[in-house]
């Protein structure tokens, strides 16, 4: 389980500061998780304007 960023995503970049596991980095078209680090905490739905990340 992991949280996963959709299409949604305008790459701003505000959830990669705010992942305490560095595991957000930016992808070809949007920003990406690194599933096997997530711990799912929410905290980049948690700044996201467009509500791109979601749990699994
Ligand atoms: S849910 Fe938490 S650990 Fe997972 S990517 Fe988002 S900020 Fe990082
Ligand atoms: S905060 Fe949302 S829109 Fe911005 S890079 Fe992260 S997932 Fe994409």
């Amino acid at each position: 389980m992991a949280y996963i960023i959709n299409d949604a995503c305008i790459s701003c970049g505000a959830c990669e500061a705010e992942c305490p596991v560095e595991c957000i980095s930016a992808g070809d078209d949007k920003y990406v998780i690194g599933a096997d680090a997530c711990i799912e905490c929410g905290a980049c739905a948690g700044v996201c304007p467009v509500d791109a990340p979601q749990p699994e």
